[in-house]
């Protein structure tokens, strides 16, 4: 496995591995890596020839009282992890070589960005949308992975290829999860022990929820009062927001319907945000 740092070296090894003939799978991811990221990994190694993995804390889709000063970082932990897993190359670049003084090029996605995290992160979709174009122009990817945890950034990635006439076929891998419930994260890095059992009420309430959809209850009021009663029995819980939406535009439910809902929160548990959905 070979570690990039600049963008003409890792356009270099693309162009090279494109022009002879050879797929690429991307995983982009943040870093701090846990066994839901080498998932991705390990999935990206069954769709393309090479692996290549981006860590790179992105600045942009923080807002300015988000945690990026504080965001976990561990490169040789993630080198070893990503080596394991089945990667070919990290690429992993400075924030002055993606963004250079004077940078001033944004991509907005205007739709399925908008509810949920874009209500309470108003920044967050841009900054996403324009890391991810940037990275594919560089990586030049056959597909790319992402994570069912991050259901509204799989939607708006997947809106923004097919918009702009991307040529990277997105695949989504399943959400990760610890042996108690509670979804993989690097945030989880945060939570004291009293606050994970706290968060244990996230991944309850989405499986209780769920056995009410199979038992045949259809309206969405029910469901997502249900779903913010079973979470505010925790004091250390605020929820953000408790929706069921279509899973592809992200706008609300009217009524369930089976196989085409996705059911999502957002809550702090005291300082840390986390986020869950579930698929109904
Ligand atoms: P991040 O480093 O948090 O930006 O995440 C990088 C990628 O890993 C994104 O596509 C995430 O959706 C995905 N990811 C993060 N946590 C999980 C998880 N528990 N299960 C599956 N994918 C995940």
């Amino acid at each position: 496995m070979q570690t990039l740092r600049t963008v003409s070296e890792m356009q270099n090894v693309a162009r090279e591995l494109r022009s002879a003939g050879r797929t690429i799978a991307f995983v982009p991811t943040m870093g701090a890596l846990h066994e839901g990221h080498l998932d991705l990994v390990r999935l990206a190694a069954t769709k393309a020839d090479v692996v290549v993995v981006s860590i790179f804390v992105n600045p942009t889709q923080f807002g300015p009282n988000e945690d990026f000063q504080r965001y976990p970082r561990d490169l040789e932990g993630d080198s070893a992890k990503c080596e394991t897993a089945g990667a070919h190359y990290i690429f992993t670049p400075t924030k002055d070589e993606l963004y250079p003084a004077g940078y001033s090029t944004f991509i907005t996605e205007e739709s399925v960005a908008k509810p949920l995290e874009g209500i309470s992160r108003p920044v967050h979709f841009r900054g996403v949308t324009t890391i991810v174009a940037m990275l594919f122009n560089i990586v030049q990817p056959t597909c790319a992975i992402f994570g069912q945890k991050d259901a509204q950034q799989v939607a708006v990635i997947r809106k923004m290829v097919a918009d702009l006439h991307l040529p990277v076929e997105i695949i989504t891998c399943p959400t990760t999860r610890d042996h108690d419930g509670l979804a993989l994260s690097s945030r989880n890095a945060y939570l004291t022990p009293t606050q994970r059992q706290a968060a244990l009420a996230i991944p309850r309430t989405l499986q209780a929820i769920k056995a009410m959809a199979e038992k045949g209850e259809r309206r969405v009021e029910r469901l997502t009062a249900e779903a913010t009663h079973l979470l505010a029995d925790q004091r250390q819980i605020r929820v953000i927001y408790v929706a069921l939406v279509d899973p592809q535009t992200m706008q609300p439910l009217r009524e369930l319907e089976p196989g085409n809902a996705l059911l999502a929160i957002a809550a702090w548990v005291d300082e840390t945000r986390l986020i869950d959905n579930i698929l109904l």
